[in-house]
C-alpha cells in the first residue's frame, strides 16, 4: 500500500529542508465559520517557524460539536471502525519517520524519543481497532428475581455521544490517539482541541485516518492560540464526554465547570521511585537518569523523586550525577541528542526558580542547575526540603531529587506524602518488600524492578487524588465512552 497524497502532504511538509512555513487550516467537519485568522508554529529549540495554522474561534467550536452531533446515528458498525483504525495503524507504519520529524520539530522531542512515540500509536491503534470488535454488553439474570422472572435482560454498552478530546503538547500524537481511537471504536464522533504549541502532529492524525477511511465528520480539530476554544468545547452542550489530559489546575477547573458531563482527567504528577539497597546501584541509575531526564523531563511520569536507602544514597547520587554531565543536551532531530529543549522558554524560566527555591531551602546542586535559552541542564539535587514545591508539585524539566531513607516503611511515607499520584517505582530483590509496596504505595500504577515512567499503552493508566479520575488504554477509555442501556424482552400480553 502506498501513502496517500493528502497523508504525504501534511506529513512531510515539515520534513522538507529549505521550505518556508506551511500554511494549515484546521480540519474542521463544519467548514470555518470564523475569519480567516492564523498563528505561528515554532519549533522550541531554534525558534524556527514551522506553520501557521488556523486560529478557530468559539463559532468554530460550536460548528464542529453540531457537525459531530449530526453523525451520532451514522451507519457506521464496528467491523468499519475496527478496519478503519486497522488502516490507520498501517499506513503510520508506512510513515514514521514523517511522523516522528514532526514530533521532534514541534514538541522538541529527541528524534529517537519521538520514533518511540510513533510506535506506540501504531500500538494504541491496533489495541483500539481490538477494542471496537470487542465492544460488547452483557445478559442480565432476569430470573434471579420473582419479579422479573421470564424476561430476557440485555445491558447493551452504546456511545456515550460526541467525545470532546483536549490534549497536552507533550505527546501530541499518542495521547491524541489514546482520546481519538477508542472514542472510534467506541462509536463516538469527536471534536479535538489539542495544545496550542504542538497541533501539526494532530492535523496530519487527522489527515491519517481520513485516509484510512474515517467518514467527514466523525472528527474534527479546532485549534488556535487561545484557551478558550478549550473551554467553549467543555461549555457546549453537545459533548457528552471531556476527556482530558493536562495540568492539575486546568483539569479540575473544568471538571467544576461542566458537572453535567463525564470529565475525564489524566493530570500531572511528581513521579517517585524507591531504590533498596539490595539491587545494582550503575544499572539502576542508568535506568533512573533516562526516566528523569529523557524528553527533558517532560513526561507526566518523568522521574522526580528519588528515594533511596541511605547506605547505598551516595553511590547513587554521584553516578546519577555522573550520567546527568554526559547526557547530550541540545538539536532534537540529531540522533546522539538525549535532552531536548523545554517547550517554552516560560518553561525554563519556571524550572529554575523552583531549583533556586530548593538550593535555598539547602538543597544541594550536584550537577545541572542552568539553563541555555530552552535547553536546561539535567540536574541532580541532594537533600531537597520535603515542605518545598519540588517535593509536592510537578517540575516537568529534567530535574531529579534524591533523597535518602533508613527505613523502608519511611520510603513508603515519603513516597505518599503529595498529593499527586499516577505511577511509582520500586527497585528491590525482596518480593515481601515488593508486595508491601504495591499494598500500600496510593499512585494508579506501581512498577517492580521498571522505572515509574514506563507506560503500556494497554495497561489501565490513570492517577489517583490529585492525578485525575480515570484509567486511558483503549479498553478503559472504550469503557468510559460507553454506557449501559438496559433492554428487557417479555412476551406480548396475552
Ligand atoms: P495544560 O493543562 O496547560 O494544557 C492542556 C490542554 O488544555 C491544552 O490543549 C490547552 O490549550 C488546554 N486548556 C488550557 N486551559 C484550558 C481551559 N480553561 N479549558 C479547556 N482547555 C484548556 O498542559 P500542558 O502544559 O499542555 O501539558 C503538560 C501537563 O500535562 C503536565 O501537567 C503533565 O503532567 C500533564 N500530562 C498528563 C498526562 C497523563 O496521562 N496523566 C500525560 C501527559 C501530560
Amino acid at each position: 500500500m502506498t501513502t496517500s497524497p493528502t497523508l504525504a502532504r501534511r506529513a512531510t511538509y515539515v520534513a522538507e529542508e529549505g521550505d518556508g512555513p506551511v500554511r494549515l487550516g484546521a480540519r474542521l467537519g463544519a467548514g470555518r465559520k470564523s475569519p480567516e485568522r492564523l498563528h505561528d508554529v515554532r519549533n522550541p529549540y531554534d525558534g524556527r517557524t514551522l506553520a501557521s495554522v488556523s486560529t478557530c474561534a468559539e463559532a468554530d467550536v460550536w460548528a464542529s460539536c453540531e457537525e459531530a452531533e449530526r453523525h451520532l446515528d451514522d451507519d457506521f458498525p464496528q467491523f468499519q471502525r475496527s478496519r478503519v483504525l486497522s488502516s490507520a495503524a498501517l499506513l503510520l507504519s508506512e510513515s514514521q519517520n514523517p511522523f516522528a520529524r514532526i514530533i521532534a520539530l514541534e514538541a522538541g522531542k529527541p528524534i529517537r524519543a519521538a520514533r518511540a512515540e510513533v510506535a506506540r500509536c501504531i500500538d494504541t491503534l491496533r489495541l483500539s481497532a481490538a477494542e471496537a470488535l470487542a465492544l460488547s454488553g452483557e445478559v442480565v439474570p432476569m430470573d434471579a428475581t420473582a419479579a422479573s422472572a421470564g424476561r430476557l435482560g440485555l445491558a447493551l454498552r452504546v456511545p456515550i455521544g460526541v467525545v470532546g478530546a483536549i490534549t497536552p503538547f507533550n505527546f501530541p500524537l499518542n495521547l491524541v490517539a489514546h482520546k481519538v481511537a477508542p472514542a472510534i471504536a467506541a462509536g463516538c464522533p469527536v471534536v479535538l482541541k489539542p495544545a496550542p504549541a504542538t497541533p501539526l502532529s494532530a492535523l496530519a492524525f487527522a489527515d491519517l485516518l481520513a485516509d484510512a477511511g474515517l467518514p467527514d465528520g466523525w472528527l474534527s480539530v479546532v485549534t488556535g492560540a487561545r484557551d478558550e476554544i478549550g473551554a467553549a468545547l467543555v461549555a457546549h452542550r453537545v459533548p457528552r464526554l471531556i476527556s482530558f489530559t493536562g495540568s492539575c489546575t486546568v483539569g479540575w477547573s473544568i471538571a467544576s465547570a461542566a458537572p453535567d458531563k463525564r470529565v475525564c482527567l489524566e493530570l500531572g504528577a511528581n513521579t517517585p521511585v524507591i531504590v533498596e539497597p539490595d539491587v545494582d546501584v550503575d544499572a539502576v541509575a542508568e535506568r533512573v537518569s533516562q526516566a528523569a531526564f529523557g524528553y527533558a523531563g517532560q513526561s507526566c511520569i518523568s522521574i522526580q523523586r528519588v528515594l533511596v536507602h541511605e547506605r547505598i544514597a551516595n553511590d547513587l547520587s554521584a553516578a546519577l550525577a555522573t550520567r546527568a554531565r554526559h547526557l547530550v543536551v541540545g538539536d532534537p532531530l540529531d540522533e546522539l541528542t538525549d535532552v531536548g529543549p523545554v517547550i517554552n522558554a516560560a518553561s525554563a524560566q519556571r524550572i529554575l526558580s523552583s531549583v533556586r527555591e530548593a538550593t535555598d531551602g539547602g538543597a544541594r546542586v550536584l550537577a545541572g542547575g542552568e539553563a541555555n535559552g530552552n535547553l536546561v541542564a539535567p540536574t541532580v539535587l541532594e537533600g531537597a526540603p520535603r515542605d518545598g514545591r519540588l517535593w509536592s508539585e510537578e517540575i516537568f524539566g529534567p530535574v531529579v531529587l534524591v533523597n535518602a531513607y533508613a527505613d523502608f516503611d519511611a520510603a513508603l511515607s515519603m513516597a505518599n506524602q503529595s498529593d499527586l499520584g499516577l505511577h511509582a517505582g520500586i527497585f528491590t530483590n525482596d518480593l515481601s518488600k515488593a508486595l508491601d509496596a504495591a499494598r500500600r504505595l496510593r499512585f494508579g500504577g506501581v512498577l517492580v524492578n521498571d522505572v515509574p515512567t514506563f507506560r503500556a499503552d494497554q495497561e489501565p493508566y490513570g492517577g489517583v487524588r490529585a492525578s485525575g479520575n480515570t484509567r486511558e488504554g483503549p479498553r478503559y477509555a472504550v469503557e468510559s465512552m460507553t454506557e449501559l442501556r438496559f433492554v428487557s424482552f417479555a412476551a406480548p400480553p396475552r
